[in-house]
């Protein structure tokens, strides 16, 4: 499976660029029955726009409250799966964006859940997006309250089942790469969930889009490149060959297809290839806009 470059561009681009209630926006938020990744976790998320459930017997984890309008269709997925909302227990965001984050004050609401975030994404969260380093006040979302803050490599703990945060910002501030172990069928697996990698149109050379990013997101792939996975999710579908995956896990095929290391090492390798393509272009454009008139 090779990413379509343009797709993933213009998707990502445009989920960013325009408000939920644009075309590209609704898109990518088609709802789709929810379904069991393996043991105890599960897809509650729409068709590009992801959001994963952990269940365990003292409550609930969810990852990822999708746009404004994919909250309600997480309501649903959760009580389709024979869950309740009131369950939940336990909020968490890859990254402060309104396509990841919008529909979390209202998850927060029904559940009464704590939402748990970094400190970098926690004040985006609460001003609900606005005055963000990139696009001001244009991609706002519903505020929402973060009760507990979480710094890199500590972990979160709801009955048996530990998530762990891992930094890996340049996206956003705080985006947080979360990884746990899922259980299945007598086996236990390193599971993986990326944080969105892409650098988008940031001032990368020069006065950069908030001071720091390119080390930023430098550190971020040697970040991701050290995490075991296995089992390999992340925040947007065309990030991990959603789609294709879940059609081969509803026909049965075995090994389950989310299991997909090589997958995981192509996307780091992907997204690390394009931050690069991009510094080198605005390192040359800064070199030529610096030179001297003849
Ligand atoms: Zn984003």
């Amino acid at each position: 499976m090779k990413y379509s470059y343009l797709l993933i561009a213009s998707l990502v681009l445009n989920s960013i660029a325009f408000g939920q209630a644009d075309e590209k926006s609704r898109a990518m938020n088609k709802p789709i029955p929810p379904f069991r990744i393996a043991g105890n976790l599960y897809y509650v998320g729409a068709n590009e726009i992801s959001s994963f459930l952990i269940t365990t017997p003292k409550g609930h984890i969810l990852l990822d409250g999708g746009f404004v309008k994919t909250a309600p269709q997480i309501e649903r997925n959760i009580a389709q799966l024979g869950f309740k909302i009131e369950e939940v227990k336990i909020l968490l965001n890859s990254h402060a964006h309104l396509d990841h984050a919008g529909g979390l004050a209202e998850l927060k609401k029904k559940s009464g859940a704590k939402l748990i975030a970094s400190s970098g994404d926690a004040e985006p969260l609460r001003r609900g997006g606005r005055n963000d380093f990139r696009f001001g006040d244009t991609l706002i979302f519903p505020p929402v309250e973060v009760d507990q803050i979480i710094a890199d490599g500590e972990s979160v703990r709801l009955g048996d089942q530990i998530m762990t945060a891992h930094l890996t910002p340049g996206h956003t501030r705080g985006n947080t790469t979360w990884t746990t172990k899922i259980s299945d069928n007598g086996k236990t697996y390193d599971v993986v969930f990326a944080g969105s990698p892409t650098a988008l149109d940031y001032q990368l050379v020069g006065k950069e889009s908030y001071p720091g990013i390119t080390a930023d997101f430098e550190k971020t792939f040697s970040v991701l490149k050290k995490l075991p996975c296995d089992i390999f999710l992340s925040d947007h579908g065309t990030f991990y060959w959603f789609l294709e995956k879940r059609e081969k896990l509803l026909r049965g095929e075995n090994p389950n297809p989310f299991i997909d290391p090589d997958g995981y090492r192509r996307f780091i390798n992907h997204f690390e290839k394009e931050f690069h393509d991009k510094l080198d272009a605005q390192r040359r454009a800064a070199a030529l806009s610096t030179r001297a008139p003849e």
